[in-house]
């Protein structure tokens, strides 16, 4: 379990600013869902906090662990991205126990996980297969998996549903409703769909062009939105 507290964050390419100076504290197994357009910088500020890109200026701390230098894998974080790019030559067990064998977990250890995440996420009987033997909803499955076996401090979830058609996406917010509830990890979701917003997020934040205009539960943000730009994106139909 962990904070996660981003402090002026500000992101440049080359001499232009994406994101001009972001503050966000999520508190201890808080679910926080990040709306805004495309091109609003959702990606790159959840690549910051995942030690993909890097801080142009800002501190993002996990805990009281400033970690702006510290490399991704030593950042007690999982990303779950849209193209969960899974080991296609790897079957659903290797593939979510491969960062498990990276990090030099034991043997018996690794299995134990696997176990226990396969059985939350209704993998159980797929272990043995290859990714292209699987359904699109199972494959995002194994994509948590591999997420969740490493029992991370902070998830982050770049639109990991935005690849599935309508009906499995709204089987699966219920799945991440219900780990989000059984697990209580601190997280970051990304996403453009509002529904999706409003049924998981315990607070959100509305992005406009590399600034964050509203933090607040969704059911505030909508009643009271901070900004015109605000009121227009959670009126509009999604
Ligand atoms: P979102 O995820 O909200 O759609 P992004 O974070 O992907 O937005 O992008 C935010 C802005 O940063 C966009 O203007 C995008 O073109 C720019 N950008 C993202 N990554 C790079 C990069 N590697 N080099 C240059 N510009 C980038
Ligand atoms: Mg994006």
């Amino acid at each position: 379990m962990a904070t996660l507290t981003l402090d002026s964050v500000k992101k440049s390419f080359g001499k232009t600013e994406v994101i001009h100076g972001v503050d966000i504290d999520v508190t201890d197994g808080e679910f926080i869902v990040i709306v805004g357009p495309s091109g609003c910088g959702k990606s790159t500020l959840l690549r910051m906090v995942a030690g993909l890109e890097t801080v142009t200026s800002g501190t993002v701390k996990i805990d009281d662990r400033v970690v702006n230098d510290v490399e991704p894998m030593d950042r007690d974080i999982a990303m779950v991205f849209q193209n969960y790019a899974l080991y296609p030559h790897m079957s659903v067990f290797d593939n979510m126990a491969y960062g498990l064998k990276i990090a030099g977990t034991p043997k018996a250890e690794i299995a134990d996980r696997v176990a226990q995440a396969a059985k939350m996420l209704q993998l159980d009987p797929y272990l043995t297969r290859k990714p292209r033997e699987l359904s699109g909803g199972q494959r995002q499955r194994v994509a948590m998996g591999r997420a969740i076996v490493r029992k991370p401090a902070v998830f982050l979830f770049d639109e990991p549903l935005s690849n599935l058609d309508a009906k499995l996406r709204v089987q699966m917010r219920l799945e991440i409703k219900a780990l989000q509830r059984d697990l209580g990890v601190t997280s970051l979701y990304v996403t453009h769909d509002q529904v999706e917003a409003m049924t998981l997020a315990d607070r959100m934040i509305v992005m406009n062009g590399g600034v964050a205009d509203q933090i607040g539960a969704p059911l505030d943000v909508y009643a009271n939105p901070a900004t015109a730009f605000v009121a227009g994106f959670i009126g509009s139909p999604p």
